[in-house]
């Protein structure tokens, strides 16, 4: 993977922020993306830089708009030179009675959550099948595979990346590009911890009750995942060794689907 350049989008923390860091210690260039307190992302992506030895580069894009997923896609390539692997990563979540569900919440889950990788994966794939060769992976969730109440949009989105994943996989398959689904179950970074307050709201559990009944209960392993864990199946992923591998729909979920 050395020398190879990639883009991984919402990939100031959590998940996308370890994937980076797993990319750059693997010998690739990365476009971070996400948002932030501009100094402490700086600081993060020279800290990486410095360690990895290859270069890591910023984008603030905002990804729920489409013009600016595609502005990132053009300004990777321009900084980095023709992406090789894309993490469509960034997501955002939010909990609330169907009834009561914002209708705001869902054009924007939707956006960020699903339609920004169909517009950042249409912007890569020239370069990557004049190349013949490309790693495409998507962030979906096990809520992907199975429903979950008051997530009526998360839901939807992370099976509709799935479908996305499959369509792309086979469509491009005879070029080199393969495309995957990863599908983490509980992994303790800020979007959890944002849930576990929210859950508490909604179910009226005190929040080391909600992580509990809400998280854990589901997963025989009953710990947390960490980042690095999803990561590391990222860039197993995104190898030479994965060449195989796509169209595959990947849990990192603590067995959190087999039941
Ligand atoms: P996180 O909150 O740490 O990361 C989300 C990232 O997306 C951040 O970098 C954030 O700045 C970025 N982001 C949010 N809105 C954006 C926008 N409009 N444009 C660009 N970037 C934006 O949470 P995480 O857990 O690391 O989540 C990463 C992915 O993993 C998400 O797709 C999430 O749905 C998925 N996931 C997480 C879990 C979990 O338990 N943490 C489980 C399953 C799936």
């Amino acid at each position: 993977m050395k020398n190879r350049n990639a883009v991984v989008t919402g990939s100031t923390s959590g998940i996308g922020l370890a994937t980076v860091r797993g990319l750059a210690g693997r010998g690739c260039h990365v476009m971070v993306n996400g948002f932030g307190d501009r100094a402490e992302i700086d600081r993060s992506c020279a800290e990486i830089a410095e360690r990895s030895g290859t270069r890591i580069v910023y984008s603030g894009a905002d990804l729920s708009r489409p013009e600016e997923a595609r502005a990132m896609m053009a300004q990777a390539a321009d900084m980095l030179g023709p992406i090789d692997i894309l993490v469509n990563n960034a997501g955002v979540q939010h909990v609330a009675a169907l009834h009561e569900f914002p209708d705001d919440k869902w054009d924007l889950l939707l956006a960020v959550n699903l339609s920004a990788a169909f517009h950042t994966i249409k912007a890569a794939v020239p370069a990557m099948r004049e190349r013949g060769w490309g790693r495409i992976v998507n962030t979906s969730s096990v809520l992907g595979m199975v429903g979950a109440p008051h997530k009526p949009a998360y839901v939807a989105a992370k099976h509709g990346i799935i479908g996305l994943t499959k369509s792309v996989s086979i469509e491009l398959a005879p070029h080199g590009i393969t495309c995957n689904a990863v599908c983490p179950g509980t992994v303790l970074t800020p979007i959890i911890e944002r849930q576990i307050a929210q859950q508490a709201q909604v179910t009226g559990l005190p929040e080391d009750q909600v992580l509990k009944a809400v998280f854990l209960e589901k997963m025989p392993t009953g710990r947390l995942i960490g980042p690095e864990e999803v990561a590391a199946a990222i860039a197993f992923l995104c190898s030479d060794s994965a060449a195989s591998i796509t169209g595959a729909v990947l849990p990192v979920d603590g067995g959190y689907t087999t039941h």
